[in-house]
This record gives C-alpha cells, sequence and structure tokens, in this order.
C-alpha cells in the first residue's frame, strides 16, 4: 500500500512541476483509485456466520427470523479513534431496500483480520452477530443494531475468556 502511496505522490509532484495541466482530472481519479476499498462478498465468512448462527443458543434467532445477513471482506485497514477495527456490522438502510437484498451486512477488514487464527475469527464473528437486533412491530420487522453494552462482553467472556478481543 505504501508503494502506491508514494507512486501517487509522485505522479502529483511530476505533474505540477510538469506544467501539463489542466489539473482538475487525471490526478485525482488516480489519486481516488488508488485509495480505493475493495470489496470480497465472501462465502468462507458466510459459512462462518452461519455456524456461528447455528451452535450459539443466543444466536439462533436470527436464523429463525429469516434476516438475511450479507458477509464480506474489506481491503481497507480500518481504524477508529487510533485503534484497529477488526470487523463490523452495518444495518443496509431502509431506503435502500429495492436494492440490497441484505437486512445487514458484516464486513471484516482484510489487512487487520489476515493474522487471526480461526478460533479468534470465530469470536469476532459470534461478537459481530451480537449486534444484529429486530423488533416485530405492526409493519413488519424493524431491524436495528444492538449497541454493546457491559452485559454483551460479560457474554462474550463468559464464553471465550478476557483475550477474546485480541
Ligand atoms: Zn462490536
Amino acid at each position: 500500500m505504501k508503494n502506491v502511496e508514494e507512486a501517487v505522490t509522485t505522479f502529483f509532484i511530476d505533474y505540477f512541476l510538469s506544467g501539463r495541466g489542466p489539473y482538475d482530472r487525471a490526478p485525482f481519479a488516480w489519486k481516488k483509485e488508488a485509495n480505493m476499498e475493495l470489496i470480497d462478498i465472501s462465502e468462507e465468512l458466510e459459512e462462518l456466520g452461519t455456524k456461528m448462527i447455528r451452535e450459539h443458543e443466543d444466536l439462533n434467532w436470527i436464523a429463525g427470523a429469516g434476516i438475511d445477513i450479507g458477509y464480506q471482506y474489506s481491503s481497507k485497514p480500518k481504524t477508529s479513534n487510533g485503534k484497529i477495527v477488526y470487523a463490523d456490522c452495518y444495518k443496509v438502510p431502509d431506503r435502500l431496500k429495492a436494492y440490497v437484498q441484505h437486512n445487514f451486512i458484516i464486513t471484516f477488514y482484510e489487512p487487520n483480520t489476515a493474522s487471526l487464527r480461526d478460533d479468534q475469527k470465530e469470536i469476532l464473528m459470534y461478537h459481530e452477530l451480537l449486534h444484529v437486533g429486530m423488533k416485530e412491530t405492526k409493519e413488519g420487522p424493524k431491524y436495528h443494531i444492538v449497541h454493546h453494552d457491559i452485559e454483551d462482553f460479560e457474554r462474550v467472556i463468559k464464553q471465550y475468556g478476557v483475550d477474546w478481543a485480541r
């Protein structure tokens, strides 16, 4: 990734010094592409998610409720407030329903998860699936993200020990 950044920087310097302008098109398109987040729909993650839903009593309901989850890898080395983000769970907004079949999308950030062991990936997947929430309403099911609370962490720690997040 660093080489790409360097190549882009070199390109910018060369471009501006060469006076080849106009500067409003090529360099910005190229820069954007160099930083592009690549997404890979993952059968491996789908199998892992399905396995976690089947094996964990507190996740069984997800299969029963027919919730549709998309699983993907991202090429982005995501961080938030200086901390590594291994994965996240995203609720597809209602207004995208016509375009996206999934109710939720779980993303594993490939550069951050590449070195995790299989059992750690399982814990991570279990953790992300705990974010899936649904409420039955008169107009049908409404989906939401279940946010972290102490109870959540206790549940994870009880099953996997305190080192689960590493
Ligand atoms: Zn989380």
